[in-house]
């Protein structure tokens, strides 16, 4: 895998099975929803000077791309370039989506094999389709969950403003071709392990080589804070269970010294979960 500078960090697992962060750009997410339940005192001071005048916050969207033996894997695409000039000047959207930034990091997107989706919320789903609607990775097969394609194309008014829905009737096809229903090898070493909590079909992707493990949880682990498992965002649709999931899944994590890659994260994005007390504690690389 070529090593350049644009590439924003690297995780060797051994065995050539390694991870590139490929961060596809930012945009902003109100600082209070992000925190759910936590009250602004517990963390007014964890979030510093970050939020705006609209007191949101600096959301990352990173993007992993993995590279095994038997070939790679792109988990995450963050907003893409399909999003209209108003809805990016509200969400605050900046940077290089991820076609250009993962070509700008040497990697073609016609050279992945699997594209792995923690989810299909717009700020993940939504780099699927390059400008004009081709598929943006040509040879690759979309991995979510079943039961993530049933809700993110459902008529509950709070999906409808979840999903972009018009954008993923465009891809619905193309994600029937690798659609998982529950725990999946996608290739040899890399495993989608579904988790629900943040939406009902919400999965993990873990990547295993003879070195170490890496996880990458999705929107369970965004940011620092979220290594409480009690903190879960607002956007969360099942909150119970994304206590439970990340309170398990961080356990073992913790507990095999896995490396944690964070969903949203920008300045400390890769790093290990540590327990502390009842909750975990980020510990960045
Ligand atoms: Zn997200």
């Amino acid at each position: 895998m070529p090593m350049n500078d644009a590439v924003d960090a690297t995780i060797d697992l051994g065995g050539g099975v390694r991870a590139a962060l490929v961060v596809a750009g930012s945009f902003r997410s109100d600082a209070g929803s992000l925190l759910g339940p936590a009250p602004w005192v517990l963390w007014r001071d964890i979030v510093g000077d970050e939020p705006d005048a609209d007191r949101r916050l600096l959301q990352a969207l990173n993007c992993l791309l993995v590279e095994t033996p038997a070939g790679r894997v792109l988990v995450e695409t963050g907003i893409g370039e399909r999003i209209s000039d108003k809805m990016r000047a509200i969400r605050g959207v900046q940077g290089d989506p991820i076609l250009p930034a993962m070509r700008k990091a040497g990697f073609d997107p016609g050279s992945v094999d699997v594209v792995a989706m923690s989810h299909l919320h717009f700020d993940h789903a939504g780099g699927l389709l390059d400008a004009e609607g081709r598929r943006g990775f040509p040879r690759a097969t979309i991995v979510a969950q079943r039961a993530e394609w049933e809700v993110a194309l459902d008529d509950n008014p709070r999906n409808i403003a979840a999903y972009d829905q018009p954008e993923l009737r465009l891809v619905r096809a193309w994600g029937d071709e690798g659609v998982a229903d529950g725990e999946r090898e996608v290739l040899p070493g890399v495993s989608v392990v579904p988790t629900g909590g943040h939406t009902g079909g919400h999965q993990g992707v873990v990547v295993r080589g003879p070195r170490g493990t890496l996880a990458f949880f999705g929107d369970l682990a965004m940011r620092p804070w979220s290594a409480n498992p009690r903190w879960v965002t607002a956007f969360d649709d099942f909150p119970l269970d994304s206590v439970r999931t990340k309170a398990r899944l961080f356990a073992t994590a913790a507990d095999e010294g896995w490396t944690v890659v964070l969903s949203h994260e920008a300045k400390v994005p890769i790093g290990r979960l540590e327990r502390d007390r009842d909750r975990f504690r980020w510990v960045p690389r």
